[in-house]
């Protein structure tokens, strides 16, 4: 028995262990994953860890004495398949039993996998995981030519450092545009144009019809046009599939994740989601059920839930806020354009470092800041304010952002 039992690994499970014990929760706390490893940061994987300029010990979330001195339990390689919400229990893919006072669902979710043929093959890999980017790494050396399906963020960093290492990479997107979910046209059209001028084939609105193959290996992607990417290398960045099924199958709301309230809380008695598959309210996004997939949303769930846990209920309420590194660009986004009506560019496309701000009716949203880490941090009121300004106002570089008041 544990008092509290995290199922997951990851950012929001290793964050929720942190604040438990930062919040002097005193009981007993038991952390399951699947994956062999201690946690670790995910979002290196498609970056300086691919590129190897940091190696594995460098992304740990914590070092192992950190979870031993506060006495949280960390059992590796196993897979909650079954929870029994009326007796309180979880069962592992080791048949291990384990009770709960708590149980914290933090399980992220696992890559999506192409449905076509060759889906399998060796050579096309998903990049989820440290043992996914050991596997890529290991072929590294035999590859010079890379196909990369999705052009989103993971895609696309993949992209920048594959390229940096001299590989041939094509990018292949469904939509006509990359980034088409996350980001509005301009900062698409301004990624695609980089990745362009670094020597990246980007190739918008294809669709892949299989994965050919040559002596049972990956040998590219066929289009539905017929024509051949060839490829030694296939990765596939298509999203995730949330790992909720064990916590809906025990009756817990939720579709596309796991239903939280304000608080973490799921329709199930004591039992909490967090991170990449919690459904939950964001006022970010007009209070409407949405995952989102960010450390930024995992750590702060996991605090929201420590919060609840030790009795000093904190509703969810921060501000959305990620990041992306591709070449020497750094972007950072804080809030949520989705639903935007305007976009108004700040500062020259061309010199590399400026951002898009996004207006809703006037107010401002979210900005999306290119190697501009002064309008990124002074933005942030700007966005929590759903400030109104004028799209003249907000594209005068010379009038910083600290000085548009709501
Ligand atoms: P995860 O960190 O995925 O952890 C969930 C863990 O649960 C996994 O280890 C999984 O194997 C395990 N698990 C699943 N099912 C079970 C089960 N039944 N039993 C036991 N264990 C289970 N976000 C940013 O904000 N900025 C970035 O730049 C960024 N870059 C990224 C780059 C890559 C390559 C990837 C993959 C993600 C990136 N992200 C980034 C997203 C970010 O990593 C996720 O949002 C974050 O990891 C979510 O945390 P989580 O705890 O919900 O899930």
């Amino acid at each position: 028995h544990f008092d509290v039992v995290i199922v997951g690994a990851g950012h929001g499970g290793a964050q929720a262990a942190i604040s438990l014990r930062q919040k002097k929760f005193e009981g007993t706390i038991a952390i399951i994953g699947e994956e062999p490893k201690l946690p670790y940061e995910r979002p290196p994987l498609s970056k300086d860890y691919l590129s190897g300029e940091k190696a594995f010990e460098r992304i740990l979330i914590r070092p192992a004495d950190f979870w031993r001195e506060r006495n949280v339990v960390i059992l590796t390689g196993q897979r909650v398949v079954t929870v029994d919400a009326d007796a309180r229990t979880v069962t592992t893919d080791a048949a291990e039993r384990f009770s709960y006072g708590r149980l914290i669902w933090a399980a992220g979710g696992h890559a999506r996998k192409l449905s076509c043929e060759g889906y399998d093959l060796p050579g096309v890999h998903s990049l989820r995981t440290s043992t996914d980017v050991d596997k890529m790494i290991g072929e590294l050396a035999t590859t010079t030519r890379v196909a990369i399906i999705g052009g989103g963020y993971i895609g696309l960093e993949t992209a920048a450092v594959l390229a940096k290492m001299g590989k041939q990479v094509t990018v292949l997107e469904a939509q006509d545009r990359v980034l088409a979910r996350v980001a509005g046209e301009a900062l698409s059209r301004f990624y695609e144009a980089e990745h362009r001028a670094h020597g990246v084939e980007v190739r918008l609105g294809v669709q892949v019809e299989r994965i050919d193959t040559s002596n049972g290996r990956a040998a590219g992607v066929r289009l539905s046009n017929g024509e051949l990417i060839a490829a030694q290398m296939v990765i596939v960045g298509i999203g995730i599939v949330p790992a909720v099924a064990p916590l809906l199958a025990a009756g817990a709301s939720g579709g596309n994740g796991v239903a939280v309230d304000d608080h973490g809380r799921t329709s199930l008695s004591d039992v909490f989601a967090i991170g990449d598959c919690a459904l939950h309210s964001n006022i970010y996004a007009d209070g409407l059920p949405i995952r989102l997939e960010s450390v930024q949303n995992a750590n702060d769930l996991a605090n929201t839930v420590a919060h609840a846990i030790t009795g000093d209920l904190k509703p969810y309420n921060a501000v959305p806020w990620f990041w992306s590194n591709q070449y020497d660009l750094r972007l950072q986004t804080i809030g949520l354009s989705a639903g935007y009506d305007t976009a108004v560019t700040r500062g020259d496309i061309a010199s590399r470092s400026f951002s898009i701000v996004y207006l809703r009716q006037g107010h401002v949203v979210a900005l999306d800041c290119v190697n501009a880490t002064k309008d990124y941090v002074q933005g942030k009121a700007l966005v929590t304010g759903r400030v109104r300004v004028s799209a003249e106002v907000i594209s005068d570089t010379d009038i910083a952002l600290k000085d548009i008041q709501p």
